[in-house]
């Protein structure tokens, strides 16, 4: 069965971290969702991305994209020190998924030309282009499902991806764990 995409599986409208949050609770091992299960869910994902097809993108150099990107924005957003290796790592993959496609002068600098780039370089652009922007700073896992999200309100004290979803999530189990004295489990 293919996923179903809908908006909320693209809150942040930035290519590369919508990408990594195709999986969901890699905070939590036993409740850990991969959505990316086939060929069909990533044609599904580029799809409502509004990313084009990619004929020929293996679900196998889509992941490995995936996983660099995630290890990488994850490790900033924890300030752990493995980020230069996964920097490297995403660089490398970026000039080989490039390959010869055309750059084209966007509103926001370079950008890989959408008619004839594939879809997997254009998402390993967009981790490039965020790693390289003030916006790095941003960067944030939600304390609910691990999603990672840009935190864009001004006090930078966002901790939910979604806090109507998420937030709410947390505090109905904080409000429980009162009510029963029990710490519960989500
Ligand atoms: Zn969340």
């Amino acid at each position: 069965m293919v996923f179903e995409w809908h908006d909320h599986h693209f809150i942040n409208r930035v290519a590369c971290l919508d990408f990594a949050n195709t999986v969901v609770y890699r905070n939590r091992p036993e409740r850990r969702e991969d959505r990316l299960k086939s060929r069909a869910d990533l044609r599904a994902w580029l799809a409502a991305a509004g990313l084009p097809p990619g004929g020929r993108s293996a679900l196998k150099d889509a992941i490995a994209l995936r996983e660099t990107i995630d290890g990488l924005f994850r490790g900033i957003a924890a300030a752990r020190p493995s980020a230069d290796r996964e920097w490297s790592t995403l660089v490398a993959r970026y000039r080989i998924l490039l390959g010869r496609s055309a750059m084209k002068l966007a509103p926001d600098g370079l950008a890989p030309a959408m008619a004839n780039a594939p879809p997997l370089a254009l998402i390993a652009h967009s981790a490039v282009a965020l790693a390289l922007s003030p916006l790095l700073g941003r960067v944030k896992v939600c304390g609910g499902c691990g999603w990672l999200f840009i935190d864009r309100t001004r006090n930078r004290r966002k901790r939910w991806c979604i806090t109507a979803m998420c937030g709410s999530r947390a505090k109905a189990r904080r409000y429980y764990a009162r009510k029963t004295g029990r710490l519960v489990q989500s």
